[in-house]
């Protein structure tokens, strides 16, 4: 960190409680219309304004999958480590795993817990090739981005640690250090909207994640209309179109909680961690009192969720 950049950074416990609670409500308005096409959500229900019930996957309105149990290992790893720990983050998966709990899990994902379970460890048990690149490990990074929002160069080591546990495809933790570069910049209070993705991409390095965040720009500079943006930047579960799409959300209402996450989850097809993405960051910038009240109050697990948050701020802010 350049001794200039340390002037403008402050440490608010409101961003990090935003950020983490701004993941699990994007995650809980898209899961009920995961899977769906942007315009047949458009049919059906106008704007996503509110969560909704699920009975065909037996969740209830507020209800979160899996981008938020993941993301729930991360943050109760670094809380009872202090830091991010691979190996014990790896228990925390497994016991998830073998709960039986799942809200959806992806194939990588799948694949990795069965070779842990089989003793595999944990810089082997990720999932290589092309069919790794999924968005699995950007969907959850949002803690890591946290704790290590004062050390940008220790963040990206970290990612790639954790991120390889299950997606260890370059392409999968490329995303997963974009998100969790956004999610630090905006929790220590120094992220430019104007220039994240230049910055993204600086910190990223070249990569289909920052060719494709590029192109969100150029899409943002020309006020594409969203539904148009999204459609030609995807949100399929492929990590290059939710890292771009995500972002373009965010950057396109940078001050708007409730429209950034709306726009991410209408995108369709994997619209949970489009909005678990987008409400991360997004929730990050703008802190807790930006977010709308009833879906504060209504995502599952709120309570737990700020006081992981909080304890995550307090490991960053006593050093
Ligand atoms: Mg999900």
């Amino acid at each position: 960190m350049k001794a200039d950049e340390k002037t403008s950074i402050e440490l608010r416990p409101s961003r990090f409680a935003g950020c983490l609670l701004g993941l699990a409500i994007g995650d809980a308005l898209g899961m009920p219309v995961e899977g769906m096409r942007a315009t047949s959500i458009r049919k059906r229900f106008g704007r996503v304004r509110d969560f909704l019930d699920a009975p065909w996957r037996m969740l209830r309105a507020g209800q979160w999958t899996d981008d938020t149990q993941m993301m729930l290992c991360h943050a109760r790893s670094i809380v009872d480590r202090k830091g991010v720990d691979p190996e014990d983050t790896a228990r925390k998966f497994l016991s998830w795993f073998t709960s039986g709990d799942w809200r959806g899990i992806g194939s990588s994902t799948y694949e990795s817990m069965q070779r842990l379970r089989a003793g595999v460890p944990v810089e082997e048990s990720g999932a290589r090739g092309e069919m790794a690149a999924g968005n699995g490990a950007a969907m959850r990074i949002a803690p890591v981005g946290l704790v290590d929002c004062l050390d940008l160069e220790k963040l990206k080591k970290d990612v790639r640690l954790v991120s390889i546990i299950t997606h260890d495809n370059p392409e999968a933790v490329a995303g997963a250090q974009a998100v969790a570069f956004a999610v630090a910049r905006a929790a220590r209070g120094d992220l430019d909207p104007t220039t994240l993705i230049p910055e993204t991409v600086a910190f990223v390095g070249p990569s289909r994640v920052s060719e494709r965040l590029l192109l969100a720009e150029k899409f943002l500079a020309q006020d594409m209309d969203p539904s148009e943006a999204l459609a030609r930047l995807g949100t399929s579960g492929y990590v290059v179109e939710t890292v771009a799409s995500a972002f373009f959300c965010f950057l396109r209402t940078p001050e708007d909680f409730e429209e950034t996450v709306m726009c991410a989850v209408e995108g369709g097809l994997d619209s949970d961690t489009t909005g678990a993405v987008a409400g991360a960051v997004s929730g990050a910038y703008n802190g807790l009192e930006k977010i709308p009240t009833r879906w504060r109050e209504g995502v599952e697990a709120a309570e737990e969720i700020r006081v992981l948050a909080e304890k995550i701020y307090l490991i960053v802010a006593e050093g």
